[in-house]
């Protein structure tokens, strides 16, 4: 893979499209950012590679959102909870295939990549959604 795209969230859901879920590390301080940023928070470095992640997360918290914005409504209720991937990064994502009531903290569930119920009018960061 070229390490030539530059680190931006423009980039991350380019690689989500390819069905890829790739973090920006640091060279400097080894500090990974999900989703990618072309400054580090931590040592203001611009130096990056890229770290394909796994999809395996734990959810830490969530919410079910009844009330949902009009590209959403076909879909409430419908849960978005935050995930902890590896290395501990965290990323907030909506859950499909789960009923409400089994909803649990600390369940496993896999990020999905291709075959979420996304519309074209959907924000960016929900293209991606969480599974059992
Ligand atoms: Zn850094």
């Amino acid at each position: 893979m070229s390490t030539q795209e530059p680190f931006t969230i423009e980039q991350f859901y380019n690689f989500i499209k390819q069905g890829k879920l790739m973090a920006g590390k640091c060279q400097k301080c080894g500090k990974i950012h999900l989703p990618p940023r072309p400054l580090c928070d931590n040592c203001y470095s611009q130096q990056f590679t890229w770290l394909a992640v796994s999809g395996k997360g734990k959810l830490l918290t969530y919410t079910v959102i009844h009330i949902a914005p009009q590209q959403f409504q076909n879909l409430a209720p419908y849960a978005i909870g935050i995930f902890e991937l590896e290395n501990n990064l965290k990323i907030p994502g909506i859950i499909e295939g789960v009923p409400q009531d089994q909803l649990k903290i600390g369940m496993e569930l896999t990020l999905d990549l291709t075959s979420c119920n996304t519309t074209q009018q959907w924000p960016q960061w929900s293209r991606y959604c969480f599974k059992p």
